[in-house]
């Protein structure tokens, strides 16, 4: 099919989205035109604002319009306990559930040998630099319950363990393979109750 130069660069553009192939970038590419124009602009205002005015935290890793994030900042929340996760998503599931009231630390990512990723490749090293801080108490390792995860929560276990700082994983009611985004409020908060010693 050949479209006018400038649909094509825009199904091109919605093709970079995850899960979008070529048909539904077709079809958004076309609702796109249907639109208002002040629609279309706050829309692309969008894109380039979030991209333009989120960080990453410099001490937990989460996305953040300001740093040190919310979370980190917050002086009601349980610095001796950190949740430690692969994603920014992560951290967002787990508010929603509302009974974790610690801190996070985010990996950006798994140990994966395979693929050549190495714990200096994720927020590992940041995250050894918090612990030395004698608040925590607690890490709970919440990485996906992928070999992945579970790889990277045991080298953090075992990295963690001479100095003192309890860890634990969260329990498997969790799908196996899936990703911690995607459990529901129930499944997580039972997950993170259940969650056993390392
Ligand atoms: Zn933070």
């Amino acid at each position: 099919m050949h479209y006018p130069e400038p649909i094509s660069k825009l199904i091109d553009s919605f093709m970079k989205l995850p899960g979008i192939g070529p048909k539904t970038a077709a079809r958004l590419a076309f609702f796109v035109l249907t639109m208002k124009e002040d629609t279309v602009l706050s829309f692309a205002k969008a894109l380039v604002d979030a991209k333009r005015n989120l960080t990453y935290c410099s001490v937990c890793g989460h996305i953040t319009d300001v740093d040190p994030c919310h979370i980190c900042q917050d002086k009601q929340r349980d610095a001796s306990t950190i949740c430690v996760v692969q994603d920014p998503k992560d951290v967002i599931a787990m508010e929603k559930m509302r009974d974790y009231h610690g801190l996070y630390h985010v990996l950006h990512g798994a140990i994966s040998p395979m693929d050549g990723i190495g714990p200096e490749d994720i927020n590992v090293p940041t995250l050894l630099k918090r612990l030395q801080d004698d608040q925590v108490q607690e890490l709970i390792l919440a990485t996906n319950p992928t070999i992945e995860g579970e790889a990277t929560a045991m080298y953090i276990s075992r990295l963690v363990k001479p100095s003192g700082i309890r860890t634990t994983r969260i329990a498997h009611g969790l799908p196996v393979g899936g990703d911690l985004e995607y459990a529901d409020e129930v499944t997580l908060s039972k997950a993170l109750e259940g969650r056993r010693e390392l």
